[in-house]
């Protein structure tokens, strides 16, 4: 299982209403980071702890920083998360220390070319078949490798994040594997025919239209 931290895991709201007044400060969520002030989100240790208890492995992946993953992983073990380590929690790497198992269309890699190419890395590289990705941000779930998704409620932010290359639109339902071809993470199979939203080329129209036939 995957799971993200901010409001997934760790409960920013406090932080939000308390501080930041709901407009983002990275300095000083950097304070809430380094002084591990967050609480847990409601519901999720039992959650996380019931998963781990069935012998499912939980791995975090976040686009906290590199710096701030030390007080990450204490901040989540203090609230009641157990099992977290630098070894299965996934930080967002500094400039020009991209790791070699991630691929991105430009240099700097959006949040969901990040986690899903982590996700690929933990599914084709390390042994792992995700069953379940849980975020509150829609970039946390697109992309593909995951069996299922959970989007949990966020009523307080939204952060955009472009899809992958080849894919525009965050369409979870269709959620399928990508496939890495040419440099570029892409779907294995084209979405729906006739979608509206759906813009796919002229390779992708003709698979459809042999799958149509
Ligand atoms: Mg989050």
């Amino acid at each position: 299982m995957v799971v993200d931290t901010d409001d997934t895991m760790l409960f920013t709201y406090d932080m939000e209403v308390g501080d930041m007044h709901f407009v983002f400060d990275p300095a000083e969520q950097d304070v809430w980071v380094e002084g591990k002030k967050f609480t847990a989100t409601p519901g999720m240790v039992d959650l996380v702890t019931t998963a781990q208890r069935l012998g499912f492995a939980v791995i975090g992946i976040t686009g906290r920083s590199d710096a701030q993953k030390a007080a990450s992983i204490e901040n989540v073990t203090d609230v009641g998360y157990p099992g977290f380590t630098a070894a299965n929690y996934y930080t967002k790497w500094p400039t020009g220390a991209q790791p070699s198992y991630i691929s991105c269309a430009t240099s700097s890699c959006t949040t969901v070319e990040f986690k899903a190419g982590t996700r690929r890395h933990l599914e084709q590289d390390l042994g792992y078949d995700v069953v379940l990705n849980v975020g509150d941000q829609w970039s946390d779930l697109q992309g593909g490798y995951a069996d299922h998704t959970q989007k949990l409620p966020n009523p307080t932010y939204y952060l955009p994040s472009a899809d992958l290359p080849g894919v525009h639109e965050p369409r979870l339902a269709l959620a399928q594997p990508l496939h890495h071809e040419g440099g570029r993470l892409q779907r294995t199979r084209p979405g729906r025919r006739g979608h509206p939203e759906h813009r796919c080329g002229q390779e992708d129209h003709r698979r459809l239209l042999r799958r149509h036939r």
